[in-house]
């Protein structure tokens, strides 16, 4: 399998990096897109992904007995590293609002988890599965993604994290925003361009 690092031209080359004016689900606005689900479409591309980051888990000394995810961005490439690292894989959801472990899904007390992303943006939701797997008992012991865009090396200080790819993608407050000052059409990924 080719295991060379994953770099932004392939994000671009598959349509899994867009350039444009969008309004990211943080409500910020860039001028880049990410939807890594375009490179994952092919199961290929996934695998050598998992494998990756596997190796980075590895690299950071860590030995989880569970990898979980967040649902649905994060489930393809977790199950991807789950399968690398021979271990099981869970996932989490939001139900009306609020991060919860799948229905079903449950931690045994002290279960050695790490938690797998594809895009880190502000890290926000992966703290909410972070702290839903700590309240089941779990000790969490590293998060990984395939790309980092939250402009710090690491906002899960002090826990461990690797991620395959860290660009830096500018974003903005809505106010500040100088595409929105042009008049550049925004575009809210996941629905019709916005006016
Ligand atoms: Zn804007």
């Amino acid at each position: 399998m080719d295991l060379s690092p994953l770099t932004l031209d392939e994000l671009t080359a598959t349509g899994a990096h867009r350039k444009g004016h969008f309004r990211l689900s943080s409500g910020l606005h860039s001028g880049d897109y990410l939807q890594c689900a375009l490179y994952l479409a092919e199961p290929v591309r996934a695998a050598r992904a998992g494998r990756l980051i596997a190796g980075g888990l590895e690299d950071l000394g860590v030995a989880p007995e569970l990898v979980v995810s967040p649902a649905l961005g994060g489930v393809i490439i977790g199950h991807e590293v789950a399968r690398a690292l021979g271990l099981p894989f869970l996932f989490t959801e939001r139900q009306e609002g609020v991060m919860t472990l799948r229905r079903g899904f449950a931690i045994a007390p002290g279960q050695r988890v790490v938690i797998v992303e594809d895009v880190v943006t502000t890290g926000k939701s992966t703290r909410e599965v972070i702290q839903v797997l700590e309240e089941a008992g779990a000790r969490v012991l590293a998060m990984a993604s395939m790309v980092n865009r939250s402009g710090t090396a690491n906002p899960f200080e002090p826990l461990p994290y690797h991620a395959l790819l860290t660009v830096g993608f500018p974003v903005w407050e809505p106010e500040s925003c100088p595409l929105c000052q042009r008049g550049v059409p925004i575009e809210k990924p996941g629905s019709r361009p916005l006016a």
